[in-house]
């Protein structure tokens, strides 16, 4: 269902005025966790102010020790509609268990899946029975065929509104904090008939290679990008090293505009 050969235009995710994989490119942009409304709030109006519409900013965190914060679960979910309502922005979280789809579907507008839950097949499973959009992330160490086979399970289930974003996979190499797998975008939109996106933040897990590598994504032919901002990183409760800050950002998307790359 998610070959090309099965359907060969693009498919487009239409979710308020916002679209993926249509002609336009998306940014997706917030902080790595939502930590209070206050922050939250901030970033999303600085975001909004340069013209991103689309942010991120998770409730329910996958974290490597169970000692590290968690999420703040449905009061974060609650700060993301409040953010929402004022901004006007479409908005993105994670979702780790089908026990949280009627929960994180009153509250957000598309679903996460995140790397470590690509395989997680029951949760592949229950959101194809939404009607909500999922974004699937690659696996820490999926091959693209895994990845797009996690996808498959998603349409077979009846929800066609599905976009990939690659997130960097695990390699030898240690500069980065994963390997971006440039490559995985032209053989994605040519194998897939969805919207492909590029995670800089996890795949790279530092502030100063992000311009250049979301370049890269938008020339290798991908529909977006996904970047981490935080009003405040180094007392980030997640992802501090990771993510920048607000003048940061503007870096980072005038460097893009000015790339033309970005349309
Ligand atoms: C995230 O985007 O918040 C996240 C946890 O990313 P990943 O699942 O790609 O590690
Ligand atoms: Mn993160």
């Amino acid at each position: 269902l998610v070959s090309r050969r099965h359907k060969s235009e693009d498919t487009i995710i239409r979710v308020k005025d916002v679209e993926f994989g249509g002609t336009l490119h998306v940014m997706i942009a917030g902080p790595c966790s939502i930590e209070s409304r206050d922050q939250l709030l901030t970033v999303a109006a600085a975001l909004k102010n340069a013209g991103v519409t689309v942010l991120r900013g998770g409730a329910f965190k996958p974290r490597s020790s169970p000692y590290d914060f968690q999420g703040l679960g449905v009061e974060g979910l609650k700060i993301m509609k409040e953010v929402a309502d004022e901004t006007g922005m479409v908005t993105i979280s994670e979702i780790m268990s089908a026990s949280q789809i009627d929960t994180l579907a009153l509250y957000v507008d598309i679903f996460q899946i995140g790397a470590r839950n690509m395989q997680n097949f029951e949760l592949l499973k229950a959101v194809g029975q939404t009607g909500k959009p999922v974004l699937l992330k690659r696996g820490l160490s999926a091959t693209l065929e895994e990845f797009i086979l996690a996808a498959e399970y998603i349409l077979y289930s009846g929800n066609t509104q599905v976009m990939l974003i690659e997130r960097g996979i695990r390699t030898f190499e240690k500069w980065t904090r994963n390997t971006l797998d440039i490559a995985a975008i032209p053989l994605l939109k040519q194998e897939t008939h969805l919207p492909v996106l590029v995670d800089v933040s996890h795949s790279t897990g530092r502030k100063d290679i992000l311009l250049p590598c979301a370049k890269a994504a938008l020339a290798a032919g991908a529909d977006g990008i996904m970047v981490e901002v935080h009003p405040n990183p180094r007392v980030a409760l997640s992802d501090a090293k990771q993510q920048i800050d607000i003048d940061e950002f503007h870096t980072f998307w005038n460097g893009l505009q000015d790339s033309g790359l970005f349309v």
